[in-house]
């Protein structure tokens, strides 16, 4: 018997039975290690409706004491982290120190959510029309649903929550199931934070359960990470359900290294962009372009790493890099080094031999050399530990290809010409860019968003952005009457 994972409604652990259930498993071992239940629409119309209940109450609760509450959070995940991060390792299959990482970067949009009161200031003119003032305010959704990937537990959830509830909403989380456990961690700190029951709902399950929040007529808006295909299929429901979206789709992350780079600083960060959390990142580097003549020593240099780098169990401190998540997602990564091969390019680094032993998801990093667009390994987002090298005439052939990719989540560029890189993150046809910087993740208090099929909405996460997609705005007109007032008048108000 290992351990069973259940939803979080009306601020407390599910006590109902599931018809359906998945396994979790620890992906260094393959061993099954528990369940998580699987939620039913009816289920999930039981955690909407604790949530609806719970929204009035949450919404005139003042902004002094909801921030109260986001600060009292941040305390008890920072105790707490260790913990999470640990649950995370033991699901996900990521290093500790990686997973410690995620909890940290999402505290930070907790910490950007406790200025709330700032951020939810709205405008006022005063007398816009003869003893008339006019003014914004910003008011919450009601329920608002997050549905989230497998590769971030607690991050991605967080680029939604904190925000979500800062502003007043209740917040229904639809976790991966493939590890789910780090989501209820974090219910059960929101309660002893003193966040009313229903305000912050968990419900575990797979597209029954989310094709179910998106056909809610209470849910009124839905926030999404994960693949493209998903993403789309999230983007068209909910707006068929009238509901407001973003959702946030995968990825092709492209670094181009100029002549003039430093080439050990891009090796170092294309290592570390392309195989950090076994490359399933939406922020991995997976295709190196190096521009003419540096691709034979930036190959070099990258194989001479990445022979050093130690693959072994997340909770091992000597381990550098962890499985991947489930078999069927290592299998589908290492079919890529099959057709690579077959189609024409050359493993520098092949990441099947040398395998820790055992029944794990065990891929170690690979490097493909001499990848073009038409090859498969390029086309599609991988999502593993294999980097592609695709080398280039210049640097207008290089932006070219980047351009030409239909996915625009993140790039960057290596490079000690100010001018091309300026040029680079003012014409690249990306939404997130890096200059010098493999991993350009923006800060809590900028937005989280790719362009082109990486994201379907037209609002990013988190920041000021985040705020704006969790709340509608009301535009106000108020006269308070003296004794000038003019009587009857039919016509169209304008100004005086
Ligand atoms: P996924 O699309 O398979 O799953 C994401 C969520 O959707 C999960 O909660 C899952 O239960 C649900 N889901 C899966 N299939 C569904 C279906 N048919 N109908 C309804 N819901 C469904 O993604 P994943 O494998 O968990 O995560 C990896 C993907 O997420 C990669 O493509 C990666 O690039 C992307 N990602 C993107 C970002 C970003 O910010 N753009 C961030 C993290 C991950």
């Amino acid at each position: 018997m290992g351990k069973h994972v259940t939803h979080w409604i009306n601020g407390k652990s599910w006590s109902g039975r599931a018809e359906r259930s998945g396994d979790i498993f620890n992906p260094a071992t393959g061993a099954v290690t528990g369940t998580v239940d699987f939620a039913s629409a009816a289920d999930v119309a039981e955690a909407v409706a604790s949530a609806k209940a719970a929204f009035p109450g949450w919404r005139d609760t003042s902004l002094a004491q909801r921030a109260k509450i986001l600060f009292r959070f941040r305390e008890l995940l920072v105790r707490d982290s260790p913990e999470i991060a640990a649950l995370i390792s033991a699901e996900h299959g990521k290093v500790l120190s990686d997973a410690a990482g995620e909890v940290a970067r999402g505290l930070e949009v907790v910490e950007f959510a406790c200025g709330i009161p700032h951020l939810l200031k709205g405008g006022f003119s005063e007398n816009v029309s003869s003893k008339v003032d006019a003014y914004s305010i910003h008011q919450p959704l009601g329920v608002v649903a997050g549905i989230t990937p497998f590769n971030f537990p607690a991050m991605v959830p967080m680029w939604m929550f904190p925000i979500a509830i800062a502003c007043g909403n209740a917040f229904v989380l639809k976790p991966s199931e493939k590890d789910p456990s780090a989501a209820l961690k974090i219910a059960e700190l929101w309660a002893e934070a003193g966040l009313p029951e229903g305000v912050f709902t968990v419900v575990n399950g797979d597209k029954t359960a989310v094709d179910a929040l998106l056909e809610h007529p209470d849910v009124k808006a839905v926030s999404f990470v994960g693949s493209t295909p998903i993403a789309r299929y999230i983007y068209e429901t909910s707006a068929r359900h009238g509901k407001r979206v973003q959702a946030l789709g995968g990825a092709k992350n492209h670094m181009l290294v100029l002549p003039d780079a430093d080439l050990d600083l891009a090796a170092d960060a294309a290592v570390n962009a392309g195989f950090g959390s076994a490359g399933e990142r939406c922020m991995a580097v997976s295709v190196l372009v190096a521009v003419d003549p540096v691709g034979d020593e930036l190959v070099a240099k990258i194989k001479d790493r990445v022979a050093g780098l130690v693959t072994g169990p997340g909770d091992d401190p000597a381990s550098e890099m962890g499985p991947l998540v489930t078999r069927q997602h290592r299998d589908k990564v290492a079919s890529y080094l099959t057709s690579s091969v077959e189609q024409g390019a050359a493993l520098a680094v092949d990441g099947r031999e040398g395998l820790p032993s055992g029944d794990g998801f065990w891929l170690r990093p690979t490097l493909i050399d001499g990848v073009t667009a038409d090859m498969d390994c390029y086309r599609d987002e991988i999502f593993g530990p294999v980097l592609s090298v695709v080398r280039v005439g210049s640097f207008d052939e290089g932006m070219a290809l980047i351009d030409a990719n239909p996915y625009g989540n993140g790039t960057a560029i290596f490079t000690n010409d100010g001018g091309a890189a300026r040029r680079f993150q003012n014409e690249v046809e990306v939404g997130m860019v890096g200059v010098n910087v493999p991993i350009p993740v923006p800060m809590a208090y900028y937005s989280f968003g790719g362009w082109k099929a990486s994201l379907f909405g037209d609002s990013h996460a988190h920041g000021t952005e985040g705020v704006h997609f969790y709340t509608r705005t009301k535009a106000v007109t108020a006269r308070w009457l003296d004794p000038s007032h003019g009587g009857v008048n039919l016509g169209f108000p304008t100004n005086g």
